[in-house]
C-alpha cells in the first residue's frame, strides 16, 4: 500500500486503522524488526493499518521478528 499516512504516522502505540466495521481498531501497534512495518496484529484482511497476521508474520516481508511498538 503506498497511501500517503505521513501525517498520521506518529508515536502512538494504539492502532489508527479502521476495521471492516467502520470502527477504529485501536489494537496494540507492532513493528517489524526486519522492514520495519508498523501496525496492529489481526486475521488478514481486518484493519486498513494492520502489518501482522495472527501468527506474528509481516504481511510486508514475511518475516518473524515482530517487537511491540511503545
Ligand atoms: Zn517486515
Ligand atoms: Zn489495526
Amino acid at each position: 500500500m503506498a497511501l500517503a499516512y505521513d501525517q498520521l504516522k506518529t508515536e502512538l502505540s494504539l492502532c489508527t486503522g479502521t476495521r471492516k466495521a467502520g470502527q477504529q481498531c485501536n489494537g496494540s501497534v507492532y513493528v517489524c524488526g526486519e522492514c520495519g512495518a508498523r501496525g496492529c496484529k489481526q486475521n488478514q484482511g481486518t484493519c486498513t493499518e494492520q502489518a501482522f497476521d495472527v501468527l506474528d508474520r509481516c504481511l510486508k516481508c514475511g518475516a518473524h521478528t515482530m517487537q511491540p511498538v511503545g
